[in-house]
């Protein structure tokens, strides 16, 4: 029982209370393999960052940050199997002593390494995908506890990678690296919206990782935050935009300093690539957050289209975020098969406001075949979210044959994919 009094707690927002009858942590694989085997029903919980009931089971949440194993890296030095279970934070710090680097992160390290790539949790930058693509390997225990490997050789791989949970527990990844790298942070103030409209792909694709912070009912831009790599050429300006002086305020009035160094100094990509630092408590925390992929091609016409609803956002909202992710392969992805751009929304703590508009932002977007971010709040129906994904059915498929008696299955996979 939690300090809470419910079995499994609250997502990290406060946003959903699980209704999962227990929560466990098995301390071994095999432990994991007689729990799943026996369960009618479970599913896993990682570091509980995603604001819906996407985790969320009837019967029994399985945590796997206590199944011990090492960040054990290739003989080659370009991938290292890594527990599913711990934050990308403790992963960057034992590549980073090793020499190695992971290609991207997103805003926050806190988040578990399954759990992000289960649902294609993307950082930014042109030519970067979202971190699901880096995974080459899994180790997941299935629906009758046997402990199965997969890789980018196995048939279907592409479509068990952004698996939504819907295929078992996953105890290992194998992630692609590379040689460690420095970036630098710039923060920008003051460009005008006509001009990020007027020059959108150029501005995204001005530095290594590119993240625009904005309002929407006002005449400039808040902050664009650019990060980038030695061989980049960081000027005084950004497209017109000024520097921003070292008291900037930060894309959200934050209550704490909690963002990674935005001096210009270079630091190791961990340090760097995530806005929010690990050794901190990361983002607002009394949010809830939406996020929506539209194609590159499409969006300057899509931010066009939400600048109408501007002053009934702005009044509930934190902080947008627009950022970009490189076309995958991988079927659930966000990004699969479009350079995307993700128009993220951190909203106030108003459920009853923020369920109201969103539908009218799902309109908007609805011509530009906007895909939700899974572990974020959407209302889109599982009619609309499936038109998006041409491999769905294959999916469900895919799903059905792991998963036979649908111990994986929950309301959430009902609700939004019709599984
Ligand atoms: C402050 C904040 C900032 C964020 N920033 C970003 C961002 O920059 N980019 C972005 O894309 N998203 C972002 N997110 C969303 C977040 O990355 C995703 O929701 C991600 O899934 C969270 O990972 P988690 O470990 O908390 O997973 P959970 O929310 O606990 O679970 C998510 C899914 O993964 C499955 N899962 C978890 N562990 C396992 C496992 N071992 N085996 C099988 N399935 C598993 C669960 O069953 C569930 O389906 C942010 C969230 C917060 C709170």
């Amino acid at each position: 029982m939690t300090s809470d009094g419910t079995p499994a707690g609250v997502s990290w927002a406060g946003t959903h209370v699980y209704g999962a009858q227990a929560l466990r942590e098995p301390g071994t694989v095999e432990a994991l393999q007689e729990l799943v085997a026996g369960a009618s029903r479970v599913r896993a919980l990682g570091t509980r960052h995603s604001f819906n009931d996407l985790a969320d089971t009837p019967g029994v949440l399985v945590n796997v940050a206590k199944l011990a194993a090492p960040v054990d890296i290739a003989a080659d030095g370009r991938s290292a199997w890594v527990p599913g279970g711990i934050p990308y934070g403790l992963v960057a710090q034992q590549l980073h002593a090793a020499g190695l680097a992971l290609r991207n992160l997103g805003s926050l390290p806190h988040i578990s390494v399954a759990g992000a790539t289960a649902v294609g949790t993307h950082g930014s930058g042109d030519r970067n995908l979202n971190l699901s693509g880096s995974v080459r390997g899994m180790e997941l225990v299935t629906a009758d506890g046997s402990l199965v490997h997969v890789d980018r050789d196995t048939a279907d791989f592409a479509g068990m990678v952004v698996h939504l949970g819907a295929l078992g527990i996953v105890t290992r990844l194998e992630l692609d690296v590379v040689p460690t790298f420095e970036v630098r942070q710039d923060v920008f103030v003051g460009l005008p919206w006509s001009e990020l409209l007027a020059n959108l792909d150029a501005v995204m694709a001005g530095a290594y990782s590119v993240s625009v912070f904005l309002h929407w009912h006002t005449d400039t831009v808040r902050e664009i935050w650019v990060k980038s790599r030695i061989e980049d050429a960081v000027g005084e300006t950004y497209f017109g935009a000024a520097r921003a002086l070292p008291s900037h305020a930060g894309p959200i009035e934050q209550v704490a300093d909690n963002t990674t160094a935005t001096d210009g100094s270079y630091g190791p990509w961990h340090e760097r690539l995530p806005h929010f630092r690990f050794d901190a408590v990361p983002s607002h925390g009394d949010e809830i957050q939406s996020e929506y992929f539209v194609a590159r091609e499409h969006a300057a016409a899509a931010l066009s289209a939400l600048r109408p609803l501007g002053a009934r956002i702005d009044e509930i909202l934190l902080t947008t975020e627009l950022r970009t992710i490189a076309a995958d392969e991988l079927w659930m992805s966000p990004a699969y098969r479009r350079e995307s751009m993700a128009i993220h929304f951190t909203w106030k703590n108003l459920p009853d406001e923020v369920s109201a508009l969103l539908p009218d932002i799902e309109a908007a977007l609805a011509p530009f075949d906007a895909r939700p971010h899974w572990g974020k709040w959407f209302r889109m129906p599982a009619a609309d979210v499936r038109a998006q994904y041409d491999r769905v059915d294959d999916f469900a498929a895919l799903a059905d044959q792991w998963d036979p008696e649908a111990k994986f299955r929950n309301d959430y996979l009902s609700r939004t994919l019709g599984l």
